[in-house]
């Protein structure tokens, strides 16, 4: 590179260069995906740990592109971010995911909360609110069966301008997950002013630390607040034995992670509640 110092000449950067045509592709790949129909949401299973049964089940979203493969969340979100077009992709999801719960009911199978993550750029968006209404109305899901999943760092990052919203939301009888709990250092004050019915302890907090890890104590007094506020905890990422243990311990309410089910396809996720699963 030129002898930029104040990264003004970044442009000329090769790997800058490179990256930033990836971005471009990449955008242009998602565009198509969207009126293509290459997405898909997958199901992973949450399950309460006192009836050992199904609850619910967190939605997941995959993107199989014909020129690029499988495309993780973790490589395009931000992409469709930045770009918006994760206010379109998001839309989607929200109508995509009331049918698969409304679809379970339909079929007898039983009533199931469905959690969508919300992106902030949507939370942005103003009529977010008129969105998520209609997704419950088109698919006549009832609002306690869907739950928006917010990451804490989204929530604080913008408080002020979506507490409002998250607010009416929570009045309409939606559910609010605040997602990776644990990573984005509210304080308690933040805590209590959130419209939140859910906890969604980040799976960082469940691997495998030694006993007296300050982690795990850490995990354990995070499950009280929530308990104590009135909040249902969620343990994720909860992959072995050990680890159910650790979060039976600590009196979580639910668990999510592979020791359960991977994010399955919808016929699968189907398929299992039709088995009617105790674990
Ligand atoms: P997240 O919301 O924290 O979702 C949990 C991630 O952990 C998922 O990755 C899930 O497949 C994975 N996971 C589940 N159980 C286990 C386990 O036992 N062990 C381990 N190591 N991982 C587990 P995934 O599906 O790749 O999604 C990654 C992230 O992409 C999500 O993290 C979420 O932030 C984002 N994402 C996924 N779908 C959507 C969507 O529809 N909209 C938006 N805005 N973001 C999404
Ligand atoms: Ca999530
Ligand atoms: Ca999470
Ligand atoms: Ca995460």
């Amino acid at each position: 590179a030129k002898e930029a110092g104040k990264g003004k000449y970044m442009i000329f950067d090769p790997a800058f260069l490179q990256a930033f045509n990836d971005r471009v592709l990449l955008e242009k790949h998602l565009r198509q995906g969207l009126s293509n129909e290459e997405f898909l949401l997958y199901y992973q299973p949450q399950v309460s740990l006192k009836t050992g049964k199904v609850i619910g089940f967190e939605a997941l979203i995959r993107w199989n592109s014909p020129e690029l493969g499988f495309v993780s969340p973790l490589t395009f979100i931000k992409v469709a971010e930045d770009s918006r077009l994760i206010v379109s992709i998001g839309e989607w999801v929200i109508l995509q995911a009331c049918r698969f719960a409304k679809r379970l009911q339909n079929e007898g199978l039983g009533h199931y909360k469905i959690a969508v993550n919300i992106s902030v750029v949507q939370l942005q968006q103003e009529d977010f609110v008129d969105k998520v209404m209609e997704a419950l109305s088109t698919t006549g899901l009832a609002p306690q069966y869907l739950e928006l999943e917010i990451t804490e760092s989204t929530i604080i990052e913008s408080f002020d301008r979506l507490i409002p919203n998250l607010t009416y939301l929570r009045a309409q009888g939606i559910q609010i997950a605040l997602d990776d709990f644990g990573t984005g250092y509210s304080s308690l004050g933040y805590l209590k002013q959130m419209p939140i019915t859910t906890l969604k302890i980040d799976k960082t907090f469940i691997e495998q630390v030694p006993a007296e890890d300050d982690k795990r104590s850490l995990a354990r007094a995070i499950v009280l607040i929530g308990r104590k506020m009135g909040l249902q905890v969620i343990a994720e990422g909860v992959e072995t034995d050990r680890q159910i243990r650790h979060v039976k311990r600590s009196k979580c309410d639910v668990i999510q992670g592979y020791y359960i089910s991977k994010p399955l396809p919808e016929e699968e996720a189907v398929a299992l509640i039709r088995s009617d699963p105790a674990y």
